[in-house]
């Protein structure tokens, strides 16, 4: 498996900040959902009673796009998989330019667990950045350190309504811990 490089990462990064300014800019990440139905896609909930079926985002048949949700999974696992798919859209299926409109409808990338690959990691970095911007990482980890030592990295998850673990890696990520 290729690694993802610092550089990829890099420009990854950069990407999701763009469309975030682009089209979410200002806005919390309360309003994720929101967006999605902006950007013209839909979220569906999973059937419960399907063990096969897996959080993923797929072309519709009317040209826009759906995102499939476990819905019993946290609100902060939800947001995620929702900047993940939305990564999977706009990094790989180029919603928006020419290459979306050659696209089969109903393909799309899905989420099994335990299944890791460069586009999964990849839509996992688009995840982290947008959802954590760069410049309002960075204040939010100001505000929440002690002033000698320690950053509160459960509050700065809180933030941005993120997992721990989510905000841990951003924070490593951009250099504010190890
Ligand atoms: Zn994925």
């Amino acid at each position: 498996m290729r690694p993802v490089t610092r550089d990829r990462r890099k420009l990854i990064g950069e990407f999701a900040g763009n469309i975030r300014s682009t089209v979410f800019n200002g806005r919390p990440n309360t309003e994720l959902e929101t967006l999605v139905g902006e950007l013209g896609g839909q979220i569906r909930s999973l059937p419960t009673d399907n063990t096969m079926a897996f959080e993923r985002v797929v072309k519709a048949e009317d040209g826009s796009f759906i995102i499939y949700l476990d819905d019993t999974c946290p609100p902060t696992r939800r947001l995620f998989s929702i900047a993940h798919e939305l990564g999977h859209l706009f990094l790989h299926m180029r919603y928006g330019d020419a290459q979306w409109e050659a696209i089969p409808v109903g393909a799309g990338y899905e989420r099994a667990p335990n299944v890791f690959t460069p586009v999964e990691t990849d839509a996992n970095v688009f995840a982290s950045a947008f959802l954590m911007p760069e410049e309002d990482f960075r204040a939010a980890a100001e505000k929440h350190f002690d002033g000698t030592r320690f950053y509160n990295a459960v509050e700065v998850a809180k933030h941005f309504g993120v997992s721990v673990q989510a905000a841990a890696i951003r924070g490593k990520d951009l250099g504010i811990w190890r």
